[in-house]
C-alpha cells in the first residue's frame, strides 16, 4: 500500500507511546514503576459522573450541535470570563475531543505551506509534529534553565519574520511547570504588536498552579491580545477527566470557530453527548473542591519529589510552578536523554520521558501524577542507578 506522504511524515506521540511500553511490561509482569504519563491519578469527581450516569438515563444519546451544546459552550463562557478574565460568546467557543484535536483544528485551519510557528524550546510534543503535518514550519525559541524555560522579548523579536504566522505559548508549561507573569506576557505582546502574529494560548494546566501563584491569560492582557489569541483549554487536568475526551478553542474570531465546525462536521463531528453534559458540573464550580483536594495533592507530591531528587548527587530540578511534572537536569550523568531513559528502564523499572523529547537533550520528565510511594520507590531506584553508575 501507498501511503500518504503526509501521514508517513508524521511521528508517533512519545509520552504516549513510553506510557504504553510502560504498561506493557507491568501487563508483563515487570516491576515497573512509571512516571512517564501526563495524567492525574485520581479518579473523576462523584458529582460528574453521577451527571453522566442521569444524561444515560434521560436518554441524552444522541448527536448534538458540531460545536457543542448551547448549555455547555455558555458555561465556557462563564468559566472564562469569571476565571481568567476573558470575555467570549458563546459563538466564539468549538468543544473538541480534547484540548489535542481542538489544536488539530486551528492548526488546520490556520497554516498553510511554510507559515512559520514560532514553538519556545522544550515544547510539548504534539506542536511540532501537528506543525509539520500541515505543512508549516516549526521556528523554535531555544530557552534554558537559566532563563526559568521563558522566552524573553528579546529571543522572539529575533524569530519574527514576515513569514511569522502564530506563536505557541503554554502556560503552566508541560514539560517543566514555569508560568508567564503578566508582565512576562506584556513584555511578549510588546514584542509582537507591531506584527500579525496569533498567539495559540495552550492553557490545559490553568489550574494546577501552586504556592498562591497568579496565573494570567494571555488574552487577558489587553484588547489587541483578546483579539489575538486563540485559547485553548479543556477538564482533562484540571477535573481528572483524560478519557472523557473534552477540550475547547476560543476565539473572537467567529469565521475562525465556523471555519473549524465545518472541519469537525467533516471529521468527528459533536464530542461524546454524555461528556458534554457532564463538564458541565465542573465548569460551573460545583466540583472545585475536589480540584481544590487535587491540587493540595499535587502540591505535597511536588514537594517531596523536588526535595528527594535534588538530594541526588549529578541530578538537579528547578521547582515548577505550575503542571505535574519535574524537568530533571540529568547532563552530569548523560547527555544523551534517550540512552539516560532507556537505561534507567532496563536496570531499575523506572520509566521517565527523555528532554530529546520536548527538543531538550540533557534532561528528563518526571510526572508526579502518582501516588507519595511511588514517588518516593522510584526515586530511591533512581537514586540507586546513578550510585551504580560510579
Ligand atoms: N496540551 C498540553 C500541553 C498537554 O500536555 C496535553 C496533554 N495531553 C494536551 C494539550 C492535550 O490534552 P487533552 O487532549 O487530553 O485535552
Ligand atoms: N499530555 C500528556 C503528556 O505530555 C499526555 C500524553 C499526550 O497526550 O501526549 O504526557
Amino acid at each position: 500500500m501507498k501511503y500518504s506522504n503526509r501521514i508517513t511524515k508524521l511521528n508517533e506521540s512519545l509520552t504516549i507511546a513510553i506510557s504504553s511500553l510502560a504498561r506493557e511490561l507491568k501487563a508483563q509482569g515487570k516491576d515497573v514503576l512509571s512516571f512517564s504519563a501526563g495524567e492525574p491519578d485520581f479518579d473523576t469527581p462523584k458529582s460528574i459522573k453521577d451527571e453522566a450516569i442521569r444524561a444515560i438515563n434521560s436518554g441524552f444519546t444522541k448527536y448534538t450541535q458540531v460545536s457543542g451544546i448551547n448549555e455547555l459552550k455558555a458555561a465556557i463562557c462563564k468559566k472564562l470570563e469569571s476565571q481568567n478574565n476573558l470575555k467570549y460568546e458563546p459563538s466564539e467557543i468549538i468543544v473538541s475531543n480534547g484540548a489535542k484535536h481542538s489544536l488539530f483544528n486551528v492548526f488546520s485551519a490556520l497554516i498553510d505551506k511554510d507559515d512559520e510557528v514560532i514553538i519556545p524550546s522544550p515544547y510539548w510534543v504534539t506542536y511540532p509534529e501537528l506543525v509539520n503535518y500541515f505543512g508549516g514550519k516549526s521556528v523554535f525559541i531555544e530557552t534554558s534553565e537559566e532563563i526559568d524555560f521563558k522566552i524573553t522579548p528579546k529571543l522572539l523579536k529575533e524569530v519574527i519574520t514576515s513569514k511569522s504566522k502564530l506563536l505557541i505559548l503554554t502556560s503552566p508549561s508541560n514539560p517543566t511547570g514555569m508560568v508567564y507573569t503578566k508582565e512576562e506576557l506584556e513584555g511578549i505582546y510588546g514584542a509582537i504588536k507591531e506584527s500579525n502574529i496569533i498567539i495559540i494560548s495552550d492553557e490545559i494546566y490553568e489550574q494546577l498552579v501552586y504556592d498562591n501563584i497568579k496565573f494570567t491569560s494571555p488574552g487577558s492582557i489587553n484588547d489587541d491580545m483578546l483579539q489575538r489569541t486563540i485559547t485553548i483549554n479543556g477538564l482533562s487536568k484540571s477535573t481528572s477527566m483524560t478519557g472523557w475526551r473534552i477540550g475547547y478553542a476560543a476565539s473572537k474570531d467567529k469565521k475562525l470557530i465556523k471555519l473549524m465546525d465545518s472541519l469537525q462536521s467533516q471529521s468527528t463531528s459533536n464530542i461524546n453527548s454524555i461528556t458534554q453534559k457532564a463538564s458541565i458540573i465542573s465548569l460551573n464550580g460545583d466540583c472545585n473542591a475536589d480540584i481544590e483536594n487535587f491540587n493540595k495533592e499535587f502540591q505535597k507530591r511536588r514537594d517531596l519529589a523536588h526535595k528527594l531528587i535534588n538530594n541526588i548527587s549529578n541530578l538537579s530540578v528547578k521547582l515548577p510552578q505550575g503542571a505535574f511534572y519535574l524537568f530533571i537536569n540529568i547532563s552530569k550523568v548523560n547527555k544523551d536523554s534517550m540512552k539516560f531513559c532507556k537505561d534507567l528502564l532496563e536496570k531499575e523499572g523506572v520509566a521517565l520521558v527523555p528532554g530529546i523529547a520536548f527538543g531538550m537533550e540533557g534532561y528528563a520528565r518526571f510526572s508526579f501524577a502518582c501516588g507519595e510511594e511511588q514517588i518516593k520507590e522510584g526515586i530511591k531506584r533512581i537514586e540507586k542507578y546513578i550510585l551504580n553508575l560510579s
